[in-house]
């Protein structure tokens, strides 16, 4: 067997030492005679994976008690059309901040069920940057204020919580959760995708303080009301079970790492080293304002662009997988989530240098 680097955008890189756990309780977790795969969601094995997923997770964020941690299906992606379902309770409003690839998305699908106030956008800079907080038009009587916190096509990421000047703050975190730390109770709502920074695809957690929910609309489905599945601890439907508790996993393994503040030192020092490399060679460039440049991921674009294939090959063959960029921006995008080891970008850099030596 012989793993490689993998520095894709997601699904992504595991720890290692939580797939060897995974596999040797495949056929029976713990003393329970069966896999966590055909466990009764309800029974007593999985209720300790569900209370320990949601500890875990309360603790690893510091949430507070009156926000509730759900565990959801249907992506990231089904989020952008349930937020505004779930929250705006009455009103016709929302901003959206338009920084890249996701929050356009974002807001393309709110505009379905609210005016959609656009309050500040880089779309300019091609998405290379962040608008200043200080010319963000935000609305009072908007619902809420949503943003992108990180960018995972054109990485870009806040590096501070914006000012919402009141209004209550929704942030898309699906691709930097768990890798800086935050103050969960400056937000009304935070939602992430799991296969980035936690985990297999299959669970979208959302965070939400306790007075935001139980105004659903009347057509928002009962699996995505929020209040319905706090009410039932996220299981009024069949949960995703194994993903669930490959995500536990996957959080016991962070804390083990020394927790949210531990591993990011980690990806600070790991970001470093890579946007160095990049700015320091006369044959790599990184588009985005230093200020606002992603700790997750990391897009880069060669000088010459037909060197794009053999780069490419020659990344591959050296077991670094996954780097060619996102579609709409080209080049090559590094992942580099909180399971990328330092030595996975030390490994990265040495290629590169040597990959524009020889070309
Ligand atoms: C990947 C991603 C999404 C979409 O996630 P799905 O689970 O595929 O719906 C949304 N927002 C951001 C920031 C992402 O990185």
């Amino acid at each position: 067997m012989s793993r490689v680097y993998n520095f894709s955008a997601g699904p992504s890189a595991f720890p290692e030492t939580v797939l060897q756990q995974a596999k040797e309780e495949l056929l029976e977790w713990r003393d329970s005679g069966m896999s966590v795969m055909e466990m009764s969601h309800r029974g007593k094995h999985f209720s300790i994976i569900a209370e320990e997923l949601e500890s875990d997770l309360r603790d690893l964020l510091n949430v507070p008690a009156n926000y509730k941690v759900l565990f959801l299906q249907g992506g990231a992606s089904a989020q952008f059309s349930l937020i505004p379902q779930n929250i705006l309770n009455g009103k016709t409003k929302a901003c959206y901040i338009k920084t890249g690839a996701w929050s356009e998305k974002a807001i393309k699908d709110a505009k379905s069920y609210c005016n959609v106030i656009v309050s500040a956008s880089s779309e300019d800079s091609k998405f290379t940057s962040i608008p200043d907080v200080a010319g963000w038009q935000l609305d009072s009587e908007a619902a809420y204020l949503h943003y992108t916190s990180n960018e995972t096509i054109h990485g870009v990421e806040f590096s501070d919580i914006p000012e919402s000047q009141g209004l209550t703050l929704v942030s898309d975190m699906s691709s930097n959760i768990l890798s800086r730390k935050i103050d969960v109770s400056q937000f009304g709502l935070i939602y992430a995708g799991t296969q980035k920074n936690m985990g297999p695809a299959g669970v979208t957690v959302v965070i939400v303080r306790d007075d935001l929910i139980g105004h659903a609309t009347k057509t928002t489905p009962s699996v995505f009301d929020y209040a319905e599945q706090a009410k039932n601890q996220s299981m009024l439907n069949t949960p995703a079970t194994y993903s669930w508790y490959l995500v536990g996993l996957v959080l016991k393994w962070l804390k083990e790492q020394g927790g949210v503040a531990a591993i990011e030192q980690r990806n600070i020092t790991k970001a470093a080293k890579l946007y160095k490399a990049i700015d320091t060679s006369s044959l790599y460039r990184n588009p985005v304002e230093v200020a606002v440049r992603s700790r997750m991921n990391v897009p880069f674009i060669l000088a010459d662009e037909s060197l794009d294939k053999p780069f490419l090959a020659a990344a591959e063959a050296n077991g670094l997988l996954e780097l060619k960029g996102h579609r709409s921006v080209g080049g090559m995008r590094a992942s580099i989530y909180n399971a990328m080891p330092e030595a996975g970008v030390a490994a990265l850099c040495e290629f590169m240098t040597e990959f524009e030596r020889t070309h």
